[in-house]
């Protein structure tokens, strides 16, 4: 049955990803079934989307509630979960003004903008550079590529869209080598994720922080897979105490409905992006906001952060057994739960292979193993979790 209907998604969808042969069917809590009834254990929770667990009966009908009432305005009107949404956003990272987006993606393309027109109305040149790292994710849409920091993702597509310079990752000299008086921006995810779980150091982003004030330059935070709780804090930059002065969230924001927001300081809210500037048909609808709010509501209800905070190093401690255990599993890094182990080989193999036996995992770059969970999961769902996975590995060295 499930290969039929692999074979028909073959022939009419657009062959851009190497999917996995499963066709998902429903979710219940941590676990994914599939369409002939095989059960999954989920540590990817949709890329880090699905925060809350699948089939969450408060989220779900605070979606049935809203779909009934409205589902779509235009951004010409105002609508209530909108705005609530933007206040709570506001009171839980500290920054002033919202804009609602369809994706992460379209959020990145809102925050470059944000900063070139920034700086376009403080000397009137077109000519601005934004700052990126090497290794950095940030979408696939023109812009959000042209600062993606991996040369196999853009190449076909260039040229981007320009004055985009790549340092490196928690080097801070070999971002002041790129700075002149063009730098308009400086843009980076807090923990990079798809590019190979690498988390800021501590000195690295205060020191941006340093530069960027003393340059009049713009620090913008990608929080889109680690944020929304995922790191131990709502927002990853909170544990450094290094504010941005624009940010970008989506992913986990609506747990599984599309939504994206970046979100700017006061400073920069009211010397970038006015009305004409931009726009989006869909963004922060009220159905999209509904689910903003219930999240929001949920994550304080069932304690999502503290749950983080106790099943996040017991997490670490089972992985850096793994680490020990063979040779070919080199090291573990990440914050929170979005956490890696680096292969010397590829990581598909023992990922099938713990496909095969039930568990639900994503590579980061080639050779690492990506655990990204929904953020309910309990030390049982860990070992659960590592006892698959020790199998899957002893297979790799035999
Ligand atoms: C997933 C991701 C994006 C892109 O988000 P989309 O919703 O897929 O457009 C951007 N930045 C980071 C850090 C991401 O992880």
């Amino acid at each position: 049955m499930m290969q039929e209907y692999i074979e028909e998604a073959e022939k009419v969808l657009l062959h851009t990803y190497n999917r996995y042969q499963i066709v998902l069917d429903k979710g219940e809590g941590v676990y994914l079934y599939d369409i002939e009834g095989k059960k999954y254990l989920d540590f990817v929770a949709g890329i880090a989307v699905f925060a809350l667990g699948y089939h969450n009966t408060a989220y779900n009908d605070a979606l049935k509630a809203q779909i009934d009432k409205l589902i779509h305005t235009s951004n010409y009107f105002y609508n209530v979960p909108a705005v609530e949404a933007a206040k709570r956003l506001q009171k839980i990272s500290g920054m002033d003004r919202v804009f609602f987006t369809n994706s992460g993606a379209e959020a990145v393309e809102g925050a470059i903008k944000a900063a070139r027109k920034y700086a376009w109305l403080k000397d009137g040149s077109t000519d601005h550079e934004i700052i990126a790292m090497e290794h950095s994710f940030h979408g696939r849409t023109m812009g959000a590529l042209s600062v993606t920091g991996n040369p196999h993702y853009r190449e076909a597509f260039e040229p981007g869209i320009g004055n985009i310079r790549f340092a490196r990752m928690n080097d801070l000299e070999s971002v002041l080598a790129l700075v002149n008086e063009k730098t308009c921006a400086i843009i980076l995810e807090t923990v990079q994720g798809e590019g190979g779980i690498y988390p800021a150091e501590e000195a690295f982003l205060k020191g941006l922080r340093t530069l960027c004030d003393e340059k009049d330059i713009l620090l913008i935070l990608d929080e889109i897979q680690c944020g929304m709780g995922r790191t131990g804090s709502m927002f990853a930059w909170q544990k450094y105490g290094v504010k941005p002065d624009i940010m970008t969230a989506a992913k986990a924001l609506g747990c599984g409905v599309p939504v994206g927001a970046f979100l700017m300081t006061e400073k920069v809210g009211e010397a970038s992006l006015a009305a004409g500037d931009h726009g989006t048909t869909y963004g922060g609808n009220p159905l999209v906001c509904a689910a903003v709010n219930k999240v929001l509501d949920l994550f304080e209800e069932n304690h999502i952060i503290e749950n983080v905070g106790r099943v996040a190093p017991y997490l670490e401690k089972r992985l850096d057994a793994l680490c020990k255990k063979y040779d070919f599993v080199k090291t573990r890094r990440g914050a929170g739960l979005l956490q890696g182990i680096v292969l010397d080989r590829p990581a598909m193999p023992v990922i099938k292979r713990a496909m095969e036996k039930g568990l639900i995992l994503i590579n980061a770059g080639t050779d690492i193993i990506r655990f990204v969970p929904p953020l309910t999961i309990t030390k049982e769902n860990v070992d659960e979790m590592i006892g698959i996975l020790d199998t899957a590995l002893a297979e790799e060295s035999d």
